[in-house]
């Protein structure tokens, strides 16, 4: 390209190589409007797209989250209720979302297929700038929040599914102290209003506001527009021409003032607790630093360097000392960046109330001390290789590198700086590396964090009652506006509500439906990407190797089978499982271990992993290793000391994990209320799932909340047990070894050494399914998520490809109509697991008992649709794109070890994608008897708030407190 050549009325001024990512950044702006275009010109098959308008939100009432959701909901030239979801059945995109951020709203798409990228790109080009939802207010009350009143003697509630998904977002304690922490330290800035939105301020934002929103920033003026990877660029350009070419230049006005120094605030707040929970030792407290600003990319690096040195582990220096005071129960740094003023936030959980003053006054010593004693040079350096190594493996999993790149790119360039500062990382890396000799690090600490000129802090204090009085205030609230609407109004409310019901029970014309550019079965190959693996032989150990081009990195799997182990001892897995790296070896304490493990691999971690082979399941303890090919002989030295040479004598940190376990455990079931259920459910009715449950679900969660409760006088016998485990595990005869990238035989066979050998035994777990029943789990939140699941193979053979047609035809036609769109919860969808497990769940969900009932009909909706004689085509589609996930090296060797443990050939692989293509009526209604058994014979489990296990009355067996 020649200078300022312009291409489809986009003129390309500048062209910069990005060496890191052998890429080209090519930047362009449409000439007409001033959009701006980032074409990161690079090698990759699977192609992204996204456009990005700088969204600055005035008040908590969510108007841009509301936004990006309803933008999804029809355009003028795709007039159907929801392209987005016409998307998710029938393209081949390997992404497809929109987020909304502080200070940004994004649409990223990407997709292998060329086709089906185009199409992707013409939906949401037309879906930002010319949403149905401007001209129909039902999209807005339907996404955002609208009073639900079906008669008018009735109770008025809110509904919407913004409204419901924000108010799951602030029973967290997590979220909401980073919407109070930003209202607190960006006061009087864009990022201290909630860009999510507050369930307090959503009901007060009007049609009218939401119209004129859109309008405002939705305009190719405020909009970046970015290219990732193998695009054919004349091609894209001129479809984006068809778009762009209709605006002229607008004058909007999006700066962010930089907030100048402010001092210190402080605020306390309350935060909810489970109702029966003690509120004894659970205050947090949050400090808040300003830090870099968004053009000072190496300062950001450092501060992820420095937290992880000083606190990154309970052994590093800052978190050692305040965890041994015993005046908190956790510390974390964490960091607020890519917005255009970041921050670091550090947060001491579990305090009472007379330690509060103690504990901070420590904090500040502690890091008092450190700034004057210097960090340890050994550990520092330890945590800057860790993240280079992290850098360098760009390794996302099935992420697309082409969105985190775009995500990056918006760092820097949405605030009008330089994109590639935050593309390119070299130069960043060698700063960084030089400063460890200096006292740079230190000094972080002490200008920004000891001498903050810009500081906050945020006290949280447990309240057992706040999500009665939410739910109190909000029904006073509803009282209230009802009785100030006139008879009219209440009339217009029904109605409204009435009309919005048949609108969205109404499905889209046919003619609607067939604007949307599809693929056809002919755009598909009939065989699945290959892969294989070499399975041979280690000094007589099982092994398998897969190639890939990993640059040079071997990642290692010993998988240690230990399928024969009771209950009793896979539920200690979890914990033992926690504890490796943590605790002292034969020759390392645990600080010096991990700070080896930083300076010479690129991870080390211990899990567990479950899988069946002709339906009888196989439990390891999975042990993953990442490392440069130069650097076997640590590998086998850390792993000698680890695995062989771990002593579980250190009763005191030992119980500190236990409780942070426990913690973080009752967390993420708030958090992921679904996950737990299901995992639940499962478990009523197949054994891999008990097993699951047993050593990571909700069975787990009680034994470690338990061994937490009696850790003082059970603590001595649970250690001696602990190490007798570990020694029944690591032995050569329960040892495959599996290692993929890189080949290197020579390390794999110098760590099948390290075991004794033993006989190799054909073990098989004695853990049976739980049993049917209906279970209730009360954790502390304003919404809930419900779970069934049943076991086909209970009444078939194997699971047929038929069934994940299925899974898409109920996760987005059903399951999303009936309990997203017309019930309000946020989320909802159907499972297949190769276990055989098959069920539905929901997320953030404010009527689960509703939602169990349409469970129920899933059978019948697949029997009317094979009988309907519609297309399926498009859900065939969709679910071919789904079994085809994004390969790194990294994701490769998991692959391969799946297909490993289930005996899964390529064979195998090649014709369940047969039968998924050739999916046909008598195949669904096959699937719908099969799902009925199932489901006939299921149990369901419910994870909520109290009011919500409380609305099943008697109809569950249990109900447990977390
Ligand atoms: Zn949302």
């Amino acid at each position: 390209m020649s200078n300022k050549k312009t291409i489809h009325g986009f003129e390309f001024y500048r062209e910069r190589n990005i060496p890191e990512l052998e890429a080209t950044l090519k930047e362009a702006v449409y000439k007409k409007n001033g959009a701006k275009l980032l074409f990161i010109d690079r090698e990759d098959s699977n192609k992204t797209f996204a456009i990005a308008f700088k969204t600055i939100p005035s008040d908590d009432t969510g108007v841009f989250h509301i936004i990006e959701h309803s933008v999804l909901c029809g355009s003028k030239k795709y007039p159907v209720k929801e392209p987005f979801v016409e998307l998710l059945k029938g393209s081949l995109k390997t992404f497809l979302n929109a987020f909304t951020f502080p200070d940004k709203t994004m649409y990223p798409v990407s997709s292998r297929n060329d086709k089906d990228f185009y199409n992707l790109v013409d939906i949401y080009m037309d879906a930002v700038l010319h949403p149905r939802a401007i001209e129909d207010p039902n999209i807005f009350y339907q996404e955002g929040w609208h009073y639900e009143l079906e008669s008018a003697d009735e109770d008025m509630t809110y509904k919407g599914v913004v409204f419901n998904e924000m108010k799951g977002a602030y029973s967290s304690a997590d979220e909401l102290e980073m919407e109070e922490m930003s209202s607190l330290l960006y006061d009087g800035s864009c990022y201290a209003c909630d860009s999510g939105g507050d369930p307090v301020s959503i009901p007060t934002l009007t049609y009218e506001q939401f119209v004129s929103s859109h309008k405002k920033y939705y305009h190719p003026s405020n909009s970046i527009i970015i290219l990732d990877g193998s695009v054919d660029l004349d091609k894209t350009l001129a479809q984006l021409d068809s778009f762009l070419s209709e605006y002229n230049e607008q004058k909007i006005d999006t700066d962010i003032p930089m907030i100048a120094p402010k001092g210190h605030v402080a605020k306390t707040i309350n935060y909810e607790i489970g109702a029966g929970e003690d509120a004894e030792g659970k205050i947090r407290i949050c400090q808040g630093y300003m830090t870099a600003n968004y053009s000072e990319r190496a300062l950001i690096s450092a501060f992820a360097v420095l937290m992880d040195a000083i606190a990154g582990t309970n052994d590093s220096p800052y978190k050692k000392a305040m965890l041994d005071s015993g005046l908190c129960e956790d510390v974390s740094f964490i960091s607020y960046d890519g917005i255009q003023q970041n921050s670091i936030l550090l947060e001491i959980k579990n305090v009472k109330e007379e330690n509060v003053c103690s504990v901070k006054e420590l904090s500040r010593k502690t890091l008092s001390e450190i700034v004057k004693n210097g960090i340890d040079k050994e550990a520092l350096r330890a945590s800057f290789n860790a993240m280079e190594f992290r850098i360098r493996e760009q390794d996302m999993a099935t992420f697309p590198a082409g969105i985190a790149y775009a995500i990056a790119a918006l760092d820097t360039c949405l605030y009008g700086g330089d994109a590639i500062a935050s593309l390119s990382f070299e130069q960043d890396i060698k700063f960084l590396r030089e400063m460890l000799d200096t006292d740079y690090y230190e000094g972080l600490i002490e200008k920004y964090i000891l001498n903050s000129p810009h500081s906050a802090e945020l006290i949280m204090l447990p309240s057992a009652t706040l999500g009665e009085q939410r739910c109190e205030e909000e029904k006073e609230r509803l009282e209230k506006e009802k009785k100030l609407m006139s008879a009219d109004e209440i009339k217009k409310t029904v109605e409204r509500t009435v009309n919005l019901e048949a609108w969205q029970e109404r499905r889209d014309s046919k003619e609607a439906l067939e604007t949307l550019p599809k693929l056809s079965l002919g755009d598909i190959s009939e065989l699945p990407e290959k892969y294989s693996f070499e399975e041979y032989c280690i000094e007589k150990t099982p092994a398998i190797y897969t190639p890939s081009n990993s640059r040079g990195i071997v990642y290692v799997n010993l998988l240690f089978d230990i399928s024969d182990y009771s209950k009793e001892e896979l539920l200690r897995i979890s914990l033992l499982n926690e504890l490796y790296k943590n605790v002292r070896t034969d020759n390392f304490s645990a600080a010096e271990l991990q700070t080896k493990i930083k300076s010479e691999l690129g991870s080390f971690s211990v899990g567990t992993l479950v899988g069946s082979k002709n339906k009888s399941p196989k439990i390891y303890v999975n042990v993953s290793i990442s490392l440069l090919a130069s650097k076997i002989d640590s590998a086998v030295e850390i792993t000698n000391e680890i695995l062989l040479g771990s002593r579980f004598d250190e009763l005191d940190s030992i119980g500190r994990i236990v409780k942070q376990l426990k913690n973080s455990d009752a967390e993420a079931m708030t958090a992921a209320g679904h996950s737990a259920a299901f995992s639940r459910a499962s478990a009523y009715v197949s054994q891999e799932a008990a097993i699951g449950e047993i050593v990571d679900g909700f069975e787990n969660y009680l034994y470690i909340k338990e061994l937490d409760k009696e850790f003082s006088s059970t603590g001595t016998s649970l250690c001696s047990e602990l190490g007798k485990i570990a020694e029944k595990t690591f032995k050569r005869g329960r040892l495959t070894a599996c290692h993929s990238g890189k080949r290197c035989d020579e390390l794999m066979s110098k760590i099948v050494l390290l075991f004794e050998d033993s006989e190799r035994e054909e073990f098989k777990t004695g853990i049976k399914p739980m049993g049917v029943r209906n279970e209730g789990i009360v954790i502390p939140a304003g919404v809930s998520f419900a779970a069934i699941a049943g076991n086909v193979l209970d009444f078939e053979n194997k699971m047929h490809g038929s069934i994940s047609v299925a899974r898409s035809i109920l996760s987005f036609d059903y399951l999303w109509n009936s309990i997203r769109v017309q019930g309000g919860a946020y989320g909802a969808g159907f499972i297949r697991r190769n276990s055989g497990v098959a069920g539905c769940y929901t997320y953030r969900d404010p009527n689960a008992y509703r939602s169990v009932e349409y469970f129920k009909g899933c059978a019948d909706y697949l029997r009317n649709l094979a009988n309907s004689g519609e297309s399926i085509e498009n859900f065939i589609i969709g679910t071919i794109g789904d079994s085809d996930p994004l390969i790194t090296p990294k994701v490769l060797g998991a692959l391969s070890i799946g297909a490993y443990i289930r005996g899964e050939s390529y064979e195998d692989r090649k014709d369940r994608r047969l039968e998924i293509l050739k999916t046909s009526k008598e195949d669904l209604l096959h699937v719908a008897d099969i799902i009925e058994k199932a489901m006939e014979s299921a149990g369901y489990c419910v994870v909520g708030g109290k009011d919500k296990i409380d609305s099943f009355g008697d109809k569950l067996d249990s109900i447990w407190e977390i």
